[in-house]
């Protein structure tokens, strides 16, 4: 799967401008880009830190994964990104050894990079992410 490092949190908030203030004026980081990801029903706001980032999500549909996710569990950390060279093969490699996917291939997410997620069942519940940059 040759994972590099994490890439981003998802935190999933239920007001993103609220959410970015207190990052940038508590924690002193800066939100560098803001942007709705349509198919995902969610506006997402990114914030670097050291090789990681942020990813805040904000639902934009009360019936979109965010949406359904606080109104069980509330706002909180939502999934886990690790970086790998290509996601679909890690995928693969993912599902070989076992593992339930929700995304069989790779599609587009937030920052052009290319996603699949591995199901929570499978993850000890942990949604997690796979991403790589596009070739
Ligand atoms: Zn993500």
């Amino acid at each position: 799967m040759n994972i590099s490092h994490i890439e981003h949190l998802g935190i999933a908030v239920e007001n993103l401008e609220e959410s970015i203030k207190y990052y940038e004026t508590v924690l002193g980081l800066k939100c560098y880009s803001i942007e709705e990801v349509v198919d995902q029903k969610v506006k997402t706001a990114f914030f670097l830190v050291g090789n990681t980032k942020i990813e805040l999500l904000e639902s934009t549909s009360p019936d979109g994964p965010i949406g359904k996710f606080i109104e069980k569990k509330g706002q909180g950390i939502h999934h886990i990104a690790f970086a790998v060279p290509n996601a679909t093969d890690a995928l693969k490699t993912a599902e070989k050894r076992g593992v339930r996917l929700v995304d069989k291939v790779s599609r587009k997410g937030a920052e052009g990079l290319d996603i699949g997620f591995l199901h929570p069942k499978s993850t000890l519940g942990v949604l997690t992410e796979l991403c790589s940059k596009q070739e």
